[in-house]
C-alpha cells in the first residue's frame, strides 16, 4: 500500500461520534473521508438532551434492572416496551440482566467512569480546537426529587458518585429556588451536579465538528455504506449502495445503531439495539432556566438550549422501524410542568431518535477482531455526546498505532 493510502482513513457515520473522530484524525494529519447517508448530525445526535452527564455511568446503567419491572408496568413510567417487539428484545434483555451481576457491574462502572473522568476535559479541548467554546454552558445540572422517599431511593447513586470522586451539593427545599426560581416549591430536594454541563445546540455541534474537519482538508461523501473489503495490498474498501468504492488505509465504523449491519457483514455480530428516545423542543416556554434539570425518579431531563427549552429522555423498546408514538414525549411534558409550573408549550416540535445501545451499557471502541485496519466506535447508548471527544482521542490513538490513555480492554468488540 502506498504511503499516501496508509495515511488515509474513512469514517462511516457523521453523528457526534463520527464527526468528532473525523476532526481528531484530520488534526492528527490523516487524510479523512467522512461518509454519511444523510447530512451530518441528523441521527441520534440531533435531538439528544445536550448533557455532558459525568455521573450517569455511576450506577445508572445495568443497576437500573431492578427498577425495570415496575417501570414497564407503569403506563407513565420511563421505559416502554412495545408488545410486538418483546420477543425480538428478549436476547438483548437477558444480556442486560447478566450485566447487572454485582461482579460484572463493578467492572462496567469502572470502565464507564474511566471515560467519564476524562470526558469534560476532552470535550472542552475539542470545542476550543474547533473554535466553538461558547457551545458549552457554564451552569451545571440539578437533579430533583419531589419527595424525601425519591431522594432516599437515589442514595445508592450518590454513594457511587462519592466513590468515584464526583462532586455534588445536596440542596434542601429552601435553597432550590435560589438556584432555579422556575422550579416548583413542592420539590423536596435537589442535588447540584456542577460539572454536568450542557451543550447549547447538539446539532450545531456536529455541524461545527464536521466543518472544522472539512476546513482542515477532510472530504465528505454522501452515500450509504453497505460492506467493507480489503484488497490484496491491504487497502480498505468501503462499498456504497450505489456501487461506488471508497478506498483508504483504515476505516472507522461509527454509524450509530446501524453499525450492527456493517459488523454483521464483517462476521462479528454485536447486540446493538435501539433505545428509542423522544424530545419536545419548546420555542416559547414562558420561563427561562439557568440549569438543566434531571428528575431521576422519572428518568427524564429538561434542558435550556439555544432554541428554547427541551424536554426529553426515556426509553422506548420498539426496534428501528416502528412509527414514533408521540404520546410518549407528551407524558414527559406533563411531568415537566409539575416540576416547572410556569412551563408553557407554545411553538413546540417533537422528535424521536435511536440511541445505539449495548446490553452492558459501555461502548465498543475497538479494532475489528476480523479485519485489520477496521475500527469500531459505537454503542454509546445514553452517553454518546458525553463520550464523543474522549472516544475520538482513543480511536485516533488506535488508528495511528499510539497507546491510548485508557485501558481499552473493557471496550473491545470481542467481549461479545
Ligand atoms: C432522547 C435522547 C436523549 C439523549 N440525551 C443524551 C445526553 O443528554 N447526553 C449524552 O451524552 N447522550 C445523550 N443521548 C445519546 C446520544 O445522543 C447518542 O449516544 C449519540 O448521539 C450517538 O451518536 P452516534 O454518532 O454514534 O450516532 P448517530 O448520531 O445516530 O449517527 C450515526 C450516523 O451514521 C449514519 N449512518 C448510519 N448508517 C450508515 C451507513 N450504512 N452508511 C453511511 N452512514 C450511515 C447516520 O445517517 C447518522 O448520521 C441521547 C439520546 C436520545 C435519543
Amino acid at each position: 500500500m502506498a504511503d499516501e493510502m496508509k495515511n488515509s482513513v474513512i469514517v462511516v457515520g457523521a453523528g457526534v461520534v463520527g464527526a468528532s473522530i473525523a476532526f481528531e484524525l484530520q488534526r492528527r494529519g490523516l487524510q479523512v473521508t467522512l461518509i454519511d447517508k444523510g447530512e451530518p448530525g441528523r441521527g441520534a445526535s440531533y435531538g439528544n438532551m445536550a448533557s455532558i452527564a459525568l455521573d450517569f455511568a455511576a450506577g445508572s446503567g445495568p443497576l437500573t434492572w431492578k427498577k425495570i419491572p415496575g417501570w414497564l408496568l407503569d403506563p407513565e413510567g420511563p421505559v416502554w416496551l412495545r408488545p410486538s417487539y418483546a420477543a425480538k428484545m428478549l436476547p438483548w434483555f437477558l444480556r442486560f440482566l447478566a450485566a447487572g451481576r454485582p461482579s460484572r457491574l463493578r467492572e462496567i462502572e469502572d470502565a464507564g467512569m474511566g471515560l467519564s473522568h476524562r470526558a469534560l476535559g476532552d470535550f472542552k479541548e475539542m470545542l476550543q480546537a474547533i473554535g466553538a467554546p461558547e457551545l458549552l454552558t457554564e451552569e451545571g445540572c440539578l437533579a430533583i426529587y419531589e419527595t424525601e422517599a425519591e431522594f432516599a431511593a437515589d442514595r445508592a447513586h450518590l454513594a457511587l458518585m462519592q466513590r468515584y470522586g464526583l462532586e455534588f451539593d445536596v440542596l434542601s427545599n429552601g435553597a432550590i429556588q435560589y438556584y432555579e426560581p422556575a422550579l416548583s416549591p413542592a420539590i423536596a430536594r435537589a442535588v447540584l451536579l456542577a460539572d454536568n454541563k450542557s451543550v447549547r445546540d447538539p446539532h450545531k455541534l456536529v455541524v461545527k465538528l464536521a466543518d472544522a474537519a472539512f476546513e482542515g482538508g477532510a472530504v465528505f461523501v454522501s452515500g450509504t455504506a453497505r460492506n467493507i473489503e480489503r484488497s490484496g495490498d491491504g487497502t480498505a474498501v468501503v462499498l456504497l449502495e450505489d456501487g461506488r468504492r471508497i478506498e483508504a488505509g483504515s476505516v472507522v465504523l461509527a454509524a450509530g445503531v446501524h453499525t450492527r449491519f456493517l459488523a454483521a457483514k464483517l462476521g462479528e455480530p454485536i447486540p446493538l439495539e435501539t433505545e428509542r428516545g423522544y424530545h419536545t423542543q419548546i420555542m416559547k416556554p414562558g420561563i427561562s432556566m439557568r440549569y438543566s434539570v434531571i428528575w431521576p425518579h422519572r428518568a427524564f431531563m429538561v434542558t435550556p438550549t439555544a432554541g428554547g427549552i427541551r424536554v426529553g429522555g426515556n426509553v422506548e423498546l420498539a426496534g428501528l422501524h416502528a412509527a414514533p408514538d408521540f404520546r410518549r414525549p407528551r407524558v414527559l411534558v406533563r411531568h415537566a410542568q409539575r416540576a416547572l409550573p410556569g412551563l408553557k408549550v407554545e411553538e413546540a416540535s417533537e422528535w424521536m431518535g435511536h440511541r445505539p445501545a449495548l446490553p452492558d451499557t459501555i461502548p465498543i471502541i475497538s479494532p475489528s477482531s476480523k479485519m485489520p485496519g477496521v475500527f469500531y466506535a459505537t454503542g454509546h447508548g445514553h452517553l454518546g455526546l458525553t463520550y464523543s471527544a474522549t472516544t475520538a482521542r482513543l480511536i485516533a490513538d488506535m488508528v495511528i498505532g499510539a497507546k491510548p490513555a485508557v485501558d481499552m480492554s473493557p471496550f473491545r468488540i470481542d467481549r461479545y
